[in-house]
């Protein structure tokens, strides 16, 4: 245990010091969120695979178990049914109010636990942009995006600066869930505790004014900003927040309009009331959020679009034979064919690592499909022939095995229970697997049962 944190804690919570000290002992709390793009809440409940406890944080997140295990090797979570996730780090999406049709930007996005939610509750309508300066967690954001099965979602990484540069005044909202001394994680990873410095705490602080400046820079006039950490420390938290509205006086904090957590704790003249906190004694292990709304104008840059190479034959007769994808933008590049209801944007010097539905790529003059075609839940009606596993072809499918299924001609799409966890090839007599190497493990389902 650190001293200097829990000294410090003992200032920050005077008389509450007690309660935050003996919730230490206990477990860290652990949640997950449905995904109700592909299974309604009352659904995934009514066989749930593990035992489920409501949050005051949102209406779509559970507790689980301290000691639930293997929850991520689930046929379910491949299907994207869910996304395991901490309850009070579904708060600041609650306060981002998403509403269908905006434009939303995620400047610090991955693994992608908000980036979700917040695609979840567009429901295929608008934008969002998802960044992630790592690059390394970019890939885990993507692969998280691609199993969550959005479709109105480019995924980039790139520093936040230019990011809003190329998109600047087009966000009617934007989340900066930034980089954080992590305090309220420390339970999960205990050597960070160890490691936790006041220095590193004021070098989060000046980081996250600078992420700040930058999200300013992509609100539309009257965009709402939210600003959330999981950490205690209140340099990184009121003192952000404080520092934000002196450098922008054209930005106005505005009530969290949530009823769960507590108020901020006094700094200066903050209206505290309008922030909020969440310590492990509001049953989750710790957020701040404060929201904002931009009062000035902001002119719109232009975006550029992109224009699509022509297509090969290939691709071609792979959406013909689909279906009808009219209402849908269609990008052919590298080898590799995208569907988007947004046009597709050219950022230029901007790692995007993907926009919109890549269905699949043309290889040795044939089209093979890729796993996001068939886990986009926009285009569930568009799957040509599908087959339903049993427990055992599951637990075979997810291990790579080929599937002793015979009938079946081309590309099938392969569900449990309803929901689909990937695709095959059929020659008539077996099905080949075509899970992506890096989704296969062990499943073992027979204490498992259906939503
Ligand atoms: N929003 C994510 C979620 O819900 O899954 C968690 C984001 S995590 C708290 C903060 C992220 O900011 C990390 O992925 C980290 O790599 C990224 N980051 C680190 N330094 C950054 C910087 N200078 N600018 C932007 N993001 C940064």
């Amino acid at each position: 245990m650190n001293d200097k944190f829990l000294k410090r804690m003992k200032v920050l919570l005077e008389d509450d010091y007690e309660e935050y000290v003996d919730t230490l002992q206990k477990p860290a709390y652990r949640g997950l969120r449905v995904n109700t793009l592909k299974v309604s809440v009352d659904d995934f409940c009514a066989f749930p695979i593990c035992p489920l406890e409501k949050t005051p944080f949102c209406k779509e997140a559970f507790y689980i178990p301290s000691d639930t295990v293997s929850i991520g090797n689930h046929p379910y979570h491949t299907a994207g049914l869910f996304y395991v996730q901490e309850p009070s780090a579904t708060s600041a999406v609650e306060v981002l109010d998403v509403k269908e049709g905006d434009w939303v930007l995620d400047l610090c996005a991955a693994p992608g636990g908000k980036s979700s939610q917040i695609g979840i509750k567009l429901n295929h309508t608008g934008f969002l942009v998802s960044n992630e300066i790592d690059h390394h967690r970019s890939q885990i954001l993507l692969s998280n995006m691609e199993r969550i099965g959005l479709s109105e979602n480019m995924i980039v990484s790139a520093n936040p600066a230019m990011v809003c540069d190329a998109f600047q005044g087009h966000f009617d909202k934007v989340l900066v869930d930034a980089p954080c001394s992590g305090e309220g994680m420390f339970k999960k990873h205990t050597k960070a505790m160890d490691e936790w410095s006041e220095e590193n705490v004021l070098a989060c602080k000046q980081r996250q004014l600078h992420i700040l400046d930058s999200a300013y820079k992509a609100l539309k006039k009257d965009g709402v900003l939210v600003y959330s950490t999981c950490t205690y420390a209140q340099e990184e938290n009121e003192e952000v927040v404080y520092t934000f509205l002196k450098t922008y006086p054209d930005m106005e904090l505005v009530d969290c309009g949530v009823f769960f957590g507590r108020e901020g704790i006094a700094y200066k003249d903050l209206d505290v009331k309008k922030v909020r906190r969440i310590f492990p004694m509001d049953k989750g292990e710790g957020h701040f959020i404060a929201k904002f709304q931009r009062k000035s104008e902001n002119t719109a840059v232009k975006l550029k679009t992109m224009v699509s190479k022509t297509m090969t034959p290939y691709g071609k007769a792979f959406l013909q034979e689909h279906g009808n994808f009219d209402d849908f933008y269609v990008k052919y590049d590298q080898d590799k064919l995208y569907l988007c209801k947004q046009p597709f944007f050219d950022l230029k010097k901007i790692k995007v690592l993907r926009q919109g539905i890549l269905c699949g790529e043309v290889k040795k003059q044939r089209f093979e499909p890729h796993q996001h075609f068939y886990m986009a839940a926009l285009l569930k009606p568009w799957h040509k022939q599908s087959v339903s596993l049993n427990d055992e072809q599951c637990e075979q499918f997810f291990e790579g095995n080929v599937l002793a299924i015979a009938g079946y001609k081309g590309f099938v799409s392969l569900s449990y229970h309803g929901h689909i966890v990937g695709f095959g090839k059929g020659d008539g007599k077996v099905i080949k697997n075509k899970l992506p190497k890096g989704l296969r493990c062990k499943v073992s389902l027979k204490k498992a049962r259906s939503v």
